[in-house]
């Protein structure tokens, strides 16, 4: 049993709904990719506001590959990405030979630095894969019209970012050539496991679907309508076993319909936080750009220099206060893998290192009630006592 004391770090909310459509497709046989996911990925681009092709996938780490895959990066390619991030973002590159180039963050966004993107292009670089950090976007703008000044591939990691709004345009409708999104039990809908790949290019989308299942021509879905025998296929390359289940979709047909309503939830916690936190010795977490929507996916603190304690001493008296917290991101330049392989060190990325050093994530997610943030806060007062 779960302490009943203890304040999770993160939950997910799945209402009735979800439950009745993953047991009518229990009841259906149709347990695997079918009609649930092709529903899913026609309501996910309407969400989106139409003119894309959404891909299903089984994660986004799945669709991050399939996108770069897709893109035919390959071994000798370079591909420049944050170190700021979760490991799946670059290892997606190492699956297919290419090497990442990391990159530092911009510290008033924590995301990708255009300068530092712009600085890192040689004649191997074919792509740039920036990540819209805790849900605030990017600086898509600058990087879109850099990365078309160099003829360079843009592909979203949209982990953590449904739905966040860059001047004014949902995460997924920019002008890059993909975006994935996650699922993921912790991400700001779930289906358990699960990604969508959304793309405006036809092409991309149609290599992404035969890659998803096995490199065969032609998707289990055809089987509603296919004029050949059903039993017949065509391998065309050596694809990836990435399709979403009917399962995951239930789940996710469901949780896209609440996304809006989860958003303004997360932005409401957010705001109460931003308020209580204000005259603390805490850096807020930076706001998205006027009018846009930020996720609020994660809520990361930063502790400001006059705070005596280290962040992990922090973090243990939270934890001592039935609090749970998290760490937004052990940078990969600091991963044994990473630092050995590329000879990175922390002061190749020095904004990146000291909000490593500083930040910690608080407790946001869309089940916590107003006295959940107001524990919370009195945590954080006693914390930095
Ligand atoms: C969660 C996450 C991923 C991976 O998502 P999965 O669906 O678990 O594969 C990739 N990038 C970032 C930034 C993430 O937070």
């Amino acid at each position: 049993m779960t302490n009943q004391n203890f304040l999770p770090f993160a939950l997910p909310e799945i209402g009735e709904e979800e439950i009745a459509e993953v047991v009518s497709s229990l009841r259906s046989g149709w347990v695997t990719t079918g009609p649930k996911a092709k529903q899913f990925e026609s309501d996910f681009v309407e969400y989106l506001g139409g003119g894309l092709e959404a891909v299903a996938v089984n994660s986004a780490t799945a669709g991050l590959h399939l996108g770069l895959e897709a893109m035919g990066i390959g071994p000798g390619d370079e591909v420049i990405t944050t170190t700021h991030t979760f490991t799946a973002t670059a290892e997606i590159i190492r699956y297919l030979g290419a090497d990442p180039v990391f990159v530092d963050v911009d510290a008033n966004t924590l995301c990708i630095d255009v300068d530092a993107v712009e600085a890192a292009i040689t004649p191997r670089t074919k792509a740039i894969i920036p990540v819209h950090f805790a849900g605030r976007s990017a600086d898509m703008d600058r990087l879109l019209a850099m990365a078309k000044k160099h003829d360079l591939r843009v592909m979203e990691d949209a982990a953590h970012s449904l739905p966040t709004t860059c001047s004014g345009k949902m995460i997924g409708t920019l002008d890059s050539d993909v975006t994935v999104f996650s699922f993921y039990a912790n991400k700001t809908i779930t289906t358990g496991e699960g990604g969508m790949l959304v793309t405006r290019d036809p092409e991309i989308a149609k290599r992404a679907r035969v890659m998803r299942l096995h490199g065969i021509n032609r998707d289990a879905f055809d089987r509603f309508t296919a004029k050949a025998p059903s039993w017949y296929y065509e391998i065309v390359a050596p694809g990836f076993k990435y399709n979403m289940t009917d399962i995951a979709a239930s789940m996710g047909i469901h949780q896209l319909k609440k996304a809006n309503a989860f958003q303004q939830k997360r932005a409401h916690i957010a705001a109460l936080y931003d308020e209580a936190l204000a005259d603390l010795p805490i850096v807020k977490p930076p706001q998205s750009a006027e009018g846009d929507i930020h996720s609020w996916h994660l809520y990361v603190i930063q502790l400001d220099d006059s705070v005596a304690i280290t962040r992990d001493q922090f973090v243990e008296r939270m934890f001592a206060q039935g609090i749970g917290c998290s760490v937004h991101y052990i940078p990969l330049h600091l991963h044994p893998y990473w630092r050995d392989t590329y000879k990175l060190t922390p002061e190749m990325f020095p904004v990146s290192q000291r909000i490593y050093e500083r930040t910690l994530s608080l407790p946001l997610y869309t089940r916590m009630t107003d006295d959940d943030v107001k524990r919370v806060v009195s945590a954080v007062k006693e914390a930095l006592k």
